[in-house]
């Protein structure tokens, strides 16, 4: 057939849409170029009879103008965070069916650098929330050197995010209450926005008003004991830290965003990209007290002791010491991390008009209801059971269609007749070993099991910093009593590993 498609036939009314749309959303997951797309647009219109856009701009509806506001020496856009909490919401009734009565928002801020651009970066302010974890763009600026003023940079978004939290935030006619639950940044970009000192000074510990001593060039903290005293969130909203506080930060004036206990510390730059890099520069390059031989690899403690008490103790080994506080606060370090805001790198492509291609890549996005970050969310509906049998066990009284050997989603699987295979926890922390898996005649699906009893923890002792109950970590027993639950309370998956005279000891599979 002839292709008749012309660019100003939107592609919405065609009856082969779904292909259409499918091309785009390949293009953009995949962050194909536009260059690449407009071949293959060629092709598409030459040997298919599908009404493809002679343009990739129209297939992907990318924007042809990006409002910029000049700041300072550079330009500012800003995407709204409004915007970006609604495009939340309509991810949550996508993917949970429903909207959330509150949502706890991470604010990530961080100067990017342009790759062949000597001094040129783009500082975007990014949100996520604490559940899907996708990602959402606030504003950006980009400019030859960072921005001037950082109550300039933070304006925009301080102003809607004190609106916000004040007027709460109504969509869909629900009420949606927004917390401000932590800001995400390296060291650098939390000196510029906080206004403090920068991470090479003698008071520049966020947590703690411990002084630094300047040995060998470099800015060390050489003690492994929090001596001094904790910094509190009241004393920073009063400028109290002469030592420490430069200047003004305008995120004061967000209603309870506590600028001590909010300003999460980032496993991703303390420990991946700091500490870890520094030890094993250390080990391989540092000094004779302190590097590895071959043969000293098996001493590797004794060197970890040595690092105490010495110029060693950099202002990242001493954070070390404050992050189990946030761990307390906020769960495993991954819940708090940068990681997940990394993708926005990818969306600018080359050096020219970086603010212009993250408007469109945004854009591109949102058009086709993709999140900067994928979320892969444990769905019951997608609970599969395969491999049927009728060997039982089954629950008097109860009538069943079917039953199964193999449960499989789309992260794990649980086989009933493989006591290593067969542990789940349910929504309320009951763990069961499933011994079958049944249906009814409506469909809906059962787990048949035992249900596991708490013996002990497997271990409580006062020198780890937790108990391993508050890891999910227990000694449990097998009931005798054969119980039957519905699948859809099903929480994750457990590992389960024989202990001690029918004892087992249970593990939460977490990336379930
Ligand atoms: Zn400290």
């Amino acid at each position: 057939m002839k292709n008749v498609g012309s660019d100003n036939n939107i592609i919405d009314n065609q009856e082969d849409d779904q292909f259409i749309k499918d091309i785009a959303s390949w293009a953009i997951t995949f962050n194909i170029f536009h260059i690449a797309l407009l071949a293959l647009l060629v092709i598409l219109r030459k040997y298919t009879h599908y009404l493809f856009p002679k343009d990739p701009r129209t297939l992907l509806k990318t924007p042809r103008h990006t409002a910029v506001i000049e700041m300072g020496l550079g330009q500012y856009c800003h995407f709204g965070l409004r915007n970006a909490l609604e495009k939340m919401l309509d991810e949550y009734n996508k993917v949970l069916g429903r909207m959330p009565i509150s949502l706890d928002i991470f604010i990530n801020i961080d100067g990017l650098p342009i790759p062949k651009s000597s001094n040129s970066a783009l500082w975007p302010i990014l949100c996520s929330d604490t559940v899907l974890k996708s990602v959402f763009i606030v504003g950006a600026y980009y400019g030859q050197t960072k921005p001037q003023c950082n109550n300039d940079f933070l304006r925009h978004f301080v102003d809607e995010a004190i609106l916000l939290i004040n007027t709460e935030l109504f969509y869909n006619g629900i009420k949606v209450k927004i917390n401000f639950h932590g800001l995400i940044c390296d060291a650098p970009a939390r000196a510029f926005i906080l206004s403090i000192k920068n991470h090479t000074g003698y008071n520049s510990c966020t947590r703690c008003t411990i002084t630094g001593e300047y040995l060998d060039g470099r800015m060390c903290f050489p003690t492994t004991k929090i001596v001094d005293a904790l910094r509190t969130d009241e004393d920073f909203a009063n400028n109290k830290y002469d030592d420490f506080q430069t200047g003004e930060t305008i995120l004061k004036q967000i209603p309870n965003f506590g600028l001590v206990s909010s300003v999460v510390i980032d496993y991703m730059h303390l420990i991946c990209l700091g500490v870890v890099k520094k030890l094993i520069l250390l080990w391989v390059q540092g000094p004779r007290t302190v590097k590895l031989s071959q043969q000293l690899l098996n001493q590797i403690s004794g060197v970890l002791l040595n690092l105490q008490n010495t110029k060693f103790m950099s202002h990242n080994l001493h954070t070390l010491l404050h992050i189990c506080s946030d761990v307390q606060k906020y769960g495993p370090v991954d819940n708090f991390s940068a990681f997940r805001f990394e993708n926005i790198k990818k969306m600018i492509r080359k050096n020219e008009k970086p603010l212009q291609q993250l408007s469109r890549r945004y854009s591109e996005l949102n058009n086709f209801n993709m999140p900067i970050k994928k979320t892969i969310i444990k769905n019951n509906n997608e609970i599969c059971f395969e491999k049927v049998h009728s060997n039982g066990p089954l629950i008097d009284d109860y009538n069943f269609s079917s039953e199964y050997k193999i449960l499989r989603t789309k992260t794990y699987t649980i086989h009933s007749n493989s006591a290593s295979n067969n542990c789940i926890s349910l929504e309320n922390g009951t763990v069961v070993s499933v011994l079958n898996l049944v249906k009814r005649s409506d469909n809906t699906k059962f787990i048949i099991g035992k249900k596991l009893k708490v013996v002990k923890d497997l271990y409580s002792d006062p020198v780890y910093p937790c108990t391993s109950k508050e890891l999910g970590v227990q000694v449990m027993r097998e009931d005798t009593a054969v119980c039957l639950w519905p699948c859809e309370n099903i929480r994750n998956k457990m590992w389960k590993m024989p202990y001690d005279q029918n004892q087992f000891v249970v593990f939460p599979v977490i990336h379930t």
